[in-house]
């Protein structure tokens, strides 16, 4: 089977599609996929450059999010059956026509949802979905900043914040990412020069309750001195590559929370998983959401991908095709 492979840590060319023996047949607990699409994640830019903290050595095969047909099962597995379509998460090696991946980890694709759309879905979904809703208890009427609107996890996180009833200051870096963040129902979309004051001025001055922030570095420091009071900072990524250290002492004055959010901690726990699927999912059903993909390339268009996702330049999630 085609699947890619990270030769060393390093740029976009140690990216490679190779010819790999089949996967072996599925363990207990395991299912085969035959993979029709994959999502490309910030992180497997980090895997690849040795930045991703506790990720896999080379050479190793590279992929966390996919969508697919299941086409065996191991002892003991009854759902997902033979047969269903699926979007699956894992630690690696989804960049391939075909895969073995934990039952657990895998979810059902919603009817009406394509694979292209579905290999955007999962990590975006449960990721913006547990920040907000789950661990940042938003509630109907507060106000947030979605930092990064015009990205894959940005998108989402503006459509869930619209469908939990939040009035949504998103940031961009390029006038083309607002627009697009605004038709996805942004109140306002703004250069990461205005937020402070595009979010004092739609809370009479008392600041956004809650701030969501995958960029880390500056833009957190100016975050955290702009949200008022008993708010919630959830952090999730930190795309500026400056790791966040938020000072203790004024997070007790200011009576503030940061809330850390991995998609690893959430796969870890499988019922948790499960019910943050029977919460999320439906919203994807009823349409309040849906995944933007902004590019579809071949899966041995891989190192091209990894450069337009370091560029700056893409929208919403980059996908990659392993039939092409
Ligand atoms: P995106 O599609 O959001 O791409 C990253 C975006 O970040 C860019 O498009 C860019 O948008 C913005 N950005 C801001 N500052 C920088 C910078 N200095 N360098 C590069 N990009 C910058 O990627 P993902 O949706 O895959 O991931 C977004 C972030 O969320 C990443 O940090 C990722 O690691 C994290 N993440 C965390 C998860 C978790 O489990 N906690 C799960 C998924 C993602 P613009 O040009 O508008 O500034």
């Amino acid at each position: 089977v085609k699947r890619v492979r990270v030769a060393a840590f390093g740029g976009p060319e140690t990216v490679e599609l190779v010819d790999a023996p089949e996967p072996s047949t599925p363990g207990p607990g395991e299912v085969l996929l035959a993979v029709e699409a994959c999502g490309l994640n910030f992180s497997d830019l980090l895997q690849r450059a040795g930045l991703y903290p506790g990720g896999p050595r080379p050479p190793f095969f590279a992929g966390q999010e996919a969508a697919g047909v299941v086409i065996a099962v191991g002892a003991g597995v009854g759902t997902p059956a033979v047969g269903t379509r699926v979007v699956a998460l894992a630690a690696g090696g989804l960049f391939a026509e075909r895969a073995v991946v934990a039952a657990s980890a895998c979810f059902t694709l919603p009817d009406g949802l394509s694979f292209v759309d579905g290999a955007a879905l999962p990590v975006s979904l449960f990721t913006a979905g547990c920040a907000l809703a789950t661990l940042g208890r938003a509630r109907a009427g507060e106000t947030a900043v979605i930092h990064a609107a015009g990205g894959a996890l940005g998108t989402m996180a503006v459509q869930l914040a619209r469908r939990l009833g939040l009035t949504v200051v998103a940031t961009a870096s390029t006038a083309e990412k607002r627009t697009r963040a605004a038709e996805l129902g942004a109140d306002v979309a703004c250069s990461y020069d205005e937020f402070e004051g595009e979010a004092r001025r739609l809370t009479d001055g008392c600041g956004p309750e809650l701030v969501f922030d995958s960029v880390g570095g500056e833009l957190f420091r100016r975050s955290l001195a702009v949200l008022r009071p008993f708010g919630r900072l959830l952090l999730v990524g930190c795309s500026s590559g400056e790791p966040p250290r938020p000072d203790g002492l004024k997070l007790i004055h200011r009576s503030q929370a940061v809330i850390g959010f991995h998609l690893g901690a959430l796969l870890d726990d499988p019922a948790r998983a499960r019910q943050a699927a029977a919460e999320l999912m439906p919203w994807v059903v009823d349409g309040a959401v849906r995944p933007q993909v902004g590019h579809t390339l071949p899966l041995a268009e891989a190192p091209a991908a990894h450069e337009l996702l370091m560029s700056r330049r893409s929208y919403g999630k980059i996908v990659l095709l392993p039939g092409g």
